[in-house]
């Protein structure tokens, strides 16, 4: 087939015409048809960042991005708040469709799992985009946690711990290397340990220091912040310590 009429963000519309390479197939799933074309982009080389975004994944916030050269008070969160309402109406939906056992009801419910997927990608890329988009323009790097650790540090009431494990920060995080590496943007991954719980300002680490799940409150030196931008802070300053060590002369 040649001439397939098909539409796109201007973005990759842009891309398609420039680096578009070899055959694309063509998917049919669920109802739409979806163009799958392969474009072999050039490597662009990272520059040299001029401080750090800290980014830190969670459930309340998906994720919270503060950069080494803000107030205090600084940092853009992403809510969680919608995006979990609706993974919660699919899971009841699931729920009621894994019951019935039928072959129709099997049908819709595969088409449920991959709209779903569909719609957690579509946010992530956001959020990826909107990131690497501000650090391209502010010229920073940016920093995100190594997730390996992630489920060990969270540690949640059951409901929470499930909408966890089943959101893809893994996902997340791979949008926003691979959007940077467009954009010579550096990603360095860091150590997260006590990212939550040590003070971005005095680096006192204490579990004290959270109150409760969204405040921070040193119990040394008084600093008090959202405790996601506390921990992005964190973030932010291992990412300008790891750059020096790694790029020292
Ligand atoms: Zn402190």
């Amino acid at each position: 087939m040649k001439g397939v009429a098909c539409t796109a963000s201007a973005d990759h519309l842009n891309t398609l015409a420039a680096y578009r390479k070899g055959e694309s197939d063509l998917l049919y799933r669920d109802g739409m048809w979806f163009l799958i074309a392969t474009c072999d982009l050039p490597d662009v080389p990272v520059r040299t960042p001029d401080g750090f975004t800290g980014v830190d994944l969670g459930i309340a916030n998906v994720a919270t991005a503060t950069s080494t050269g803000a107030a205090t008070g600084g940092g853009v969160r992403y809510s969680g708040k919608a995006l979990n309402a609706v993974r919660h109406r699919h899971r009841e939906l699931r729920r009621r469709l894994q019951a019935k056992k039928t072959k129709s009801a099997k049908r819709l419910l595969k088409k449920r799992r991959r709209k779903e997927a569909r719609f957690a990608a579509d946010i992530n890329h956001t959020i990826a985009r909107r990131i690497v988009t501000e650090a391209a323009r502010t010229g920073q790097g940016i920093a995100l946690e190594d997730l390996q650790g992630i489920r060990d540090r969270v540690r949640l009431r059951k409901p929470q711990r499930v909408t966890l494990h089943s959101w893809s920060f893994h996902q997340l995080g791979r949008f926003i290397a691979c959007k940077a590496a467009r954009a010579g943007v550096a990603v360095l991954h860091v150590d997260p340990a006590h990212t939550s719980q040590a003070c971005s300002a005095c680096g006192h680490i204490d579990k004290n220091n959270r109150p409760d799940q969204a405040r921070f409150a040193c119990t040394s030196c008084g600093f008090a912040e959202h405790a996601d931008v506390n921990a992005a802070r964190n973030i932010a300053s291992r990412g300008v310590t790891s750059w020096a060590v790694s790029h020292a002369a």
